[in-house]
């Protein structure tokens, strides 16, 4: 795979200033595919000055001309999709049909979403004799996982640059190859130099360096709840803005009067998705007592059929994690009823699409989020005792209800202290606000909610 051997700051590709690299591994089958600097604290200054110097004329530039670069971004995206495609392919392990559908279509939705939205957005409002300025941010320091990596790239740098904001980002270290070619889309797109800046690194090094800069305005991070937890911490004490995407353990919950074979199958689907690498996926079915049984065989024979499809998961460690969580699950008394601990192939970091049933609310599967293609299946008595498991755990990211009608369904819904539901198999939608209850995280992501948080507002008096 080509890959820069520079960072790209104030609208070129520039020389590290360290010597050290990072290699890029494919997980399907454990090869080095490229090599990418590791950037130091030297690179995230370069790269902060440059936003900064470069945020005046942005935040001045008219809203229709920042849109106008943004739909322009999203164009080179779909010319270059196959490339895309193929490069998350390499570098994260996904199906190349799945890199088409998800890892290419939904950063495409967003970043057209906002362009439409910054050209549409009221900037300006009025409340009695005050009118209200909403004035971008300033400096955005994003800080991007693996899973989904254009996606969350997107899912930030679009609304920044929609907000008027200017942005340095730190991809994830398994996963800069799409980061690299975000840049040059981003260049192709005619967005002025310093507008959007990519110094690839270490989340304790880069990642660090940025989140602690003076000047920052704003961090924007998705990833794990610990490393979420002290960006938040060293923002807080900056008294800077932070948004954090976090983790969750989301609850499918099937209701007796659902099409119990549907519900079934779309929350295995769901869980097998990425391979499993879904900070929203419904990784605990709850399945009332007189169904559970035939839920359980449904849900074991929907997981075998993805033995052959499923990717591998993103790197070594990560597979070690999964497969420590499957045996825990075991030691702890949940019954396996698909797939397992083993390593399902000799080359690649795979993981066996896995099912537990008998999985109890307490026990370490049904409340840490594993992250890799294993599902829990949990028994309720009545819709409390539903209730109280699927609200049971620190999280609240997400979640689905399925039942023979919507209001009941809707009804269930409202009850979950989680940001998002989706009601009997509801599809994605780009513009909807994304985020978490609880330590699932602060603040939202996507649509016009997404837009506020990299807005701040003024007001004047008349
Ligand atoms: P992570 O360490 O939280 O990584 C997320 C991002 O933060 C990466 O860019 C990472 O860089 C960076 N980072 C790491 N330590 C940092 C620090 N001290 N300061 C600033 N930035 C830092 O997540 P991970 O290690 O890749 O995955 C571990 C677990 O996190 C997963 O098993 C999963 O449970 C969870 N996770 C959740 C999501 C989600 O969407 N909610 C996404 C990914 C992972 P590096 O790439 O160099 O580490
Ligand atoms: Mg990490």
């Amino acid at each position: 795979m080509k890959a820069h051997d520079g960072m790209y700051i104030d609208g070129e590709w520039r020389p590290a200033a360290g010597p050290d690299t990072i290699a890029v591994v494919n997980p399907a089958d454990e090869q080095v595919i490229a090599h990418v600097p590791a950037g130091t604290i030297e690179d995230v200054d370069a790269a902060v000055r440059a936003a900064r110097a470069a945020f005046p004329a942005w935040a001045a530039t008219p809203p229709a001309e920042r849109a106008a670069r943004i739909g322009a971004l999203r164009d080179v995206l779909v010319a270059r999709k196959d490339e895309i495609a193929e490069t998350v392919t390499a570098e994260l392990g996904s199906p190349l049909k799945f890199s088409h559908a998800v890892h290419v279509g939904a950063p495409i939705a967003v970043a057209g979403s906002y362009a439409d939205l910054a050209a549409s957005y009221a900037f300006e409002e009025k409340v009695g004799n005050s009118t209200v300025h909403l004035e971008p941010v300033g400096v955005v320091g994003a800080i991007t996982p693996w899973n989904y990596p254009l996606h969350q790239i997107v899912a930030k740098v679009a609304p920044a640059l929609a907000a008027g904001c200017t942005v340095v980002l730190k991809p994830a270290e398994d996963t800069p190859l799409v980061a690299q070619l975000f840049a040059e889309a981003v260049h192709e797109a005619g967005v002025p130099a310093g507008v959007f800046n990519l110094v690839t690194g270490l989340g304790p090094v880069a990642g660090q360096a940025l989140a602690g800069h003076e000047g920052v305005d704003l961090v924007s991070f998705t990833g794990s709840t610990a490393v979420g937890r002290q960006i938040g911490a060293t923002a807080g004490a900056a008294v800077k803005r932070v948004a954090l995407e976090l983790g969750g353990k989301s609850a499918n919950v099937i209701l007796p009067s659902a099409d119990l074979a549907k519900a079934v199958n779309v929350g295995v689907a769901n869980v097998m998705s990425n391979s499993g690498q879904t900070c929203s996926a419904w990784t605990r079915m709850l399945v009332h007592d007189s169904q559970y049984d035939e839920a359980v065989a449904l849900a074991a024979e929907a997981a075998a059929k993805y033995g052959e499809r499923i990717g591998p998961v993103v790197n070594a460690k990560q597979q070690e994690r999964v497969r420590g969580y499957i045996e825990k699950g075991v030691t702890e008394g949940a019954r396996l009823v698909a797939g397992g601990p083993e390593a399902p192939r000799e080359q690649g970091y795979f993981v066996s699409p896995t099912v537990f049933a008998d999985v109890r609310p307490e026990m370490t599967i049904a409340q840490e989020e594993i992250f890799g293609p294993v599902l829990s299946i949990m028994r309720y008595e009545d819709e409390a005792d539903a209730l109280r498991i699927a609200n049971g755990t620190v999280y609240g990211l997400a979640g689905a209800v399925w039942a023979g009608d919507e209001t009941e369904a809707v009804a269930f819904a409202r009850r979950l202290d989680t940001g998002q539901v989706d009601i009997n198999g509801g599809r994605f939608n780009p513009r909807a606000p994304f985020g978490g209850y609880k330590q699932s995280g602060v603040g939202r992501e996507l649509g016009s909610h997404g837009l506020s948080e990299y807005l701040q507002t003024k007001s004047l008096q008349f």
